[in-house]
């Protein structure tokens, strides 16, 4: 006979664990119990040698996904007398590594009975089970259990509370289990706020209100959406002109596999993805016809998901067709979650509110992810991957760091690892400060720690920096600001376990700089808590500052300026008009309104703007997408030269570059030849300066490579030099990136200067 007490901990809560453990015992005639903490499984079994080794096996390699065991302690103890093994209850206080469970798509099983007539879950939107279900979205506190979560407002009914004791059933101590007796109900409202029908009525007339052309909103499971038929370009247009959003492209929901296929080009990995428990909107390749073009207007592809929750999973067969499936909220606000705020918030906007009475805890957006060279890259990291902790390779104080200023995210280290929390939006205006402020307090009270260590951007005015300012002030800690691009690069390091010499390319649209300026085309050497900056482009002016992110041409003029100086005034005139264009030019002569900048992203748009593709743009990006597409058609091309000032840093000059494409737009070389020849140009680029530094290894980090061509030829040709080429995955390159980058450098910085270590 052998006892062993068992610690597991990974994703172990919210995930069927304690059921498959208690089958795994119960099949090998074992005693014992298993038990929820904070964070881990704690098991104590006991029988035959042999069977107890057995049951172990079981344990580490055969868990059902998504649970799973990254760390596992065993021990063995004294034996004692037990008759059968038992589920206990959770164990309350501190644990050393606990995680919150994440939200799931609907699993297999759950599907079926939702689809199956008769079933007792038929078409009941809130089905769940131990494999699938809300988690991250419903939990109030750890460790996860019904009591603590907004499923304790519902009491089960005898049927579900049979399923919830029986061990052998699939919803054995399934918290969220709910069905039609006892669970969550749909109401359909007007906007006006009358009732239009209940639960399956409403969502009959729900789906009708989508084919009819209106804007439905839904609660879903981590806030309000916003649909309308995708292949109406009416009904799409409608929305963009009611939620205030021109042409940033929309996510779309397909009813099944088949419909998915019928619009968009999808490799067997890329269906995985889409079925797989996170459920991800991935940009996918579309085809001609069915979508209306104005869901991505001049995008070749389109963000695609498949129905991840019961609701959405009936809905869409009702609907049958493609739809339209965003964010409820006007453009660049956070999400609604709460009823009321939505009903207040989405009120000139969708026709009718699907509402449920369930409440939602904290708001969770949708991933969106895209195919890379190795696997799953994350552009937005949310709902079904956030927030689970992140091992780090070393050891750190408790850091609390609060991110950027777009795409926000906050970041919480402690115990060696980083919980990233899920995307916040963009921290303009009170309502995303608040967002910000919910989001930290509620990481620091799920794992019950205050920081020891905050750290922010170096920017002044961020609403992060503010309120790392105040927190630090509050708790009497040090605050550790972290330069923009060296945060990109440290974010990299983080996910990839790199402590130095790395060199790191950060290219994005804008950082606050160290000498006040706002960079974007950096390379940064970096070694454990600190970066040099090596290299960067040739500044040039902005005129008009911030208007420049909507206005490609204003860079291509701050761009010519600073080469050509009024040489080039016929540009001006043709793009702005005599009188504006002489204004301007004024101002960037003594350079008024005119910031300096060495941003890549304003560089991507200066081109965009030399070969005449948006002058003007509708979202940040725009005119940059459009030259990456436009060159898709064209295969390999020779770079255009640009120079390399020497000196530290290096400057790279783009002013040969640029004369090559004013020179090949005037010779009539196609658009999207030059737009190729410019990818190029900037991959080796990247080739050069990492060679000439002798850098070893690269991390290609920031908002430019989202753009894969430039990702794929920089990775090419770095790759062919020999060198070790990182490129985040798990993380997005943006700036929802920056608060895990933040934490490494500031923990860092904390442990070398003595701080404390948790
Ligand atoms: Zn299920
Ligand atoms: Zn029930
Ligand atoms: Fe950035």
């Amino acid at each position: 006979m052998t006892r062993l007490a068992i610690e597991a901990s990974g994703i172990v809560q919210g995930v069927g664990m304690r059921p498959f453990v208690h089958r795994a015992a119960t099949e090998r005639g074992l005693v014992g119990w298993v038990q929820n903490g904070a964070g881990a499984v704690r098991i104590e079994v006991q029988g035959r040698s042999g069977d107890v080794r057995a049951f172990v096996e079981r344990l580490t390699h055969g868990c059902p996904p998504p649970a799973s065991i990254d760390r596992i302690v065993v021990r063995e103890v004294e034996e004692r007398y037990e008759a059968s093994f038992r589920i206990l209850g959770s164990l309350e206080g501190s644990e050393r590594y606990p995680s919150i469970p994440t939200d799931l798509a609907v699993c297999d099983e759950c599907a079926l009975e939702v689809d199956a007539p008769g079933a007792r879950r038929y078409r009941y939107p809130f089905a769940n089970c131990t494999r699938c279900g809300p988690r991250f979205t419903i939990v109030e506190g750890l460790p996860y259990d019904r009591a603590r979560t907004s499923m304790k407002a519902f009491a089960m009914c005898p049927d579900c509370a049979a399923e919830y004791e029986a061990p052998t059933d699939r919803r054995f101590h399934a918290q969220p289990i709910a069905c039609p007796v006892c669970g969550p109900q749909l109401t359909l409202l007007s906007s006006e706020r009358h009732v239009l029908g209940r639960g399956d009525a409403a969502l009959r007339l729900a789906a009708a209100g989508v084919v009819a052309g209106e804007v439905v909103a839904i609660k879903g499971i981590g806030g309000y959406q916003l649909l309308a038929d995708a292949t109406s370009a009416q009904a799409i247009a409608r929305l963009r002109a009611r939620k205030h959003r021109e042409a940033k492209p929309f996510a779309v929901m397909f009813p099944s596999l088949a419909a998915l296929h019928h619009c968009c080009i999808v490799s067997d990995e890329e269906e995985r993805e889409l079925a797989s428990p996170a459920a991800p909107i991935l940009l996918v390749a579309r085809r001609g016809g069915v979508l209306a073009d104005c869901v991505a207007p001049n995008n070749p592809r389109v963000g695609a998901m498949l129905p991840y929750s019961p609701l959405h999973r009936v809905l869409s067969s009702e609907i049958a067709r493609p739809f339209v499936c965003t964010s409820g909220n006007l453009s660049d606000e956070p999400m609604c979650t709460d009823d009321a705020d939505a009903l207040e918030r989405l009120g000139g906007i969708a026709d009718l509110f699907l509402l449920h009475d369930r409440r939602i805890v904290r708001p969770a957006d949708d991933s969106v992810g895209r195919m890379g060279p190795h696997g799953l890259a994350l552009l937005r990291r949310a709902r079904g991957y956030a927030p689970l902790p992140w091992r780090l390779a070393e050891r750190t104080p408790i850091v609390l760091a609060l991110g950027a200023q777009l795409k926000s995210t906050v970041a919480l280290a402690m115990h060696g690892q980083v919980i990233v929390s899920q995307h916040l939006g963009d921290m303009h205006g009170a309502e995303a400060a608040r967002l910000l402020t919910r989001t930290a307090d509620d990481l620091l009270r799920f794992y019950q720690v205050r920081p020891e260590v905050v750290a922010c951007d170096e920017h002044p005015d961020y609403a992060s920096t503010r309120l790392a300012e105040h927190l630090a002030k509050s708790l009497g800690v040090p605050l550790v600001r972290v330069q923009h691009h060296h945060a990109h690069v440290a974010a990299g390091m983080a996910e990839y376990a790199l402590d130095g010499p790395v060199l790191g390319i950060a290219w994005d649209g804008s950082g606050y700089g160290s000498d006040d300026s706002i960079w974007g085309g950096e390379f940064l050497w970096c070694e454990g808590s600190e970066a040099r900056r090596v290299a960067h482009l040739r500044p040039f002016g902005l005129p008009g500052g911030a208007q420049a992110i909507r206005e490609p041409r204003r860079a291509a003029l701050g761009v010519l300026h600073e080469a050509f100086g009024r040489e080039v005034d016929d540009y001006g005139q043709r793009w702005f008009g005599a009188v504006d264009a002489a204004v301007l030019a004024r101002m960037m002569e003594r350079s008024c309104s005119t910031p300096r900048t060495t941003s890549m992203g304003r560089l991507f748009d200066a081109v965009a703007a030399l070969v005449g593709l948006g002058e003007q743009a509708r979202f940040e990006g725009e005119a940059a997408m459009a030259l990456e597409f436009v060159a898709e058609s064209v295969d390999a091309v020779e770079p255009y030269a640009v120079g390399l000032q020497p000196g530290d840093p290096l400057v790279v000059d783009w002013e040969p570059l640029v004369r090559a494409v004013i020179d090949e737009v005037r010779a009539g070389v196609p658009v999207s030849v030059i737009s190729a020849r410019f990818h190029e140009t900037l991959a080796a680029l990247a080739e050069d300066v990492a060679t000439r530094l002798g850098a070893a290894r690269v991390v290609l980090t920031g908002g430019c490579f989202q753009n894969t061509r430039l990702a794929q030829r920089a990775l090419e040709r770095l790759e062919r030099r020999g060198l070790r080429v990182y490129v985040p995955r798990a993380f997005p390159p943006n700036d929802g990136g920056i608060s895990l980058g933040q934490v490494l450098v500031a923990s860092r910085r904390a442990l070398r200067g003595g701080a404390p270590c948790a």
